[in-house]
């Protein structure tokens, strides 16, 4: 592949990324012509997805283009063989339909599950040219090819750009829900929890400093006079709060 078209390739696997979500392991729905007309060109089908697609790829096959292949003929046993060697994917159809009819149903309308469509109809391509957000990959001669992206692709891509840059305008609803609350906090907030705080603190702060206090004096004086003007603190405290746990209960 000429680096010309793999760099473009490259952008437009990248926009794939960026505004539908496609990621590798990139599925590819094949459809029965493009197995037939690989397997008679004796192409490596597998190898040519991921260098075009520049990824590791998960190819992927519906019922109906397997019946579709047997409906072909004898000839058509390497694409049968290689068509079911592929991951099925059930598009519950219980009586088999037209090929191109089954991968439309099953891209639907948006191809939510991000399906790269491998096809060599032209009625199908064209189809999927409507649906925004898939990729559609098809032999030329012996040349794999992706498809520029469809007018559904950019115009849906230019959209979702512009719901991007909208939130400006949705800011300004916000800030109308957010100041309502501020001024309502402002008032009963700043005497309250701060006089709380403060009672807090000092009470927090009270004994670290006794203790650092009562350390200098067991330094000091040594540990029998410490121990003889702290204690009866303690005691005290401890009565009262035992007397007042003692009322409550
Ligand atoms: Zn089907």
């Amino acid at each position: 592949m000429r680096q010309k078209r793999a760099k473009a390739y490259k952008k437009l696997m990248h926009l794939y990324h960026l505004s539908f979500g496609f990621r590798e392991p990139y599925q590819v729905l094949v459809d029965s012509g493009m197995c037939s007309t690989s397997t008679s060109l004796k192409l490596d089908m597998i190898k040519q997805f991921s260098s075009v697609l520049q990824g590791t790829v998960k190819p992927m096959v519906t019922q109906c283009c397997i019946v579709e292949l047997y409906k072909l003929g004898r000839g058509e046993q390497a694409a049968v063989d290689l068509a079911k060697s592929f991951e099925r994917r059930k598009c519950n159809h219980r009586e088999a339909i037209l090929g191109d009819d089954c991968i439309a149903s099953v891209v639907g309308d948006s191809n939510k599950h991000r399906y790269i469509i491998a096809t060599q109809s032209q009625p199908l391509r064209s189809r999927l040219r409507n649906v925004p957000g898939t990729p559609i990959v098809h032999l030329n001669r012996t040349v794999m090819v992706l498809e520029p992206p469809s007018d559904a692709t950019l115009e849906s891509k230019r959209i979702a750009e512009e719901k991007a840059l909208l939130p400006p305008t949705l800011d300004a609803k916000q800030p109308q829900k957010t100041e309502e609350p501020k001024k309502k906090r402002k008032g009963p907030k700043a005497p309250n929890p701060l006089s709380v705080k403060k009672k807090k603190v000092r009470e927090t702060q009270g004994p670290p400093e006794q203790g650092q206090k009562r350390k200098h004096m067991e330094e000091d004086e040594g540990q029998t006079v410490a121990d003889n003007s702290t204690k009866p603190k303690r005691k005290r405290r401890k009565k009262q709060h035992a007397t007042q746990t003692d009322g409550d209960d």
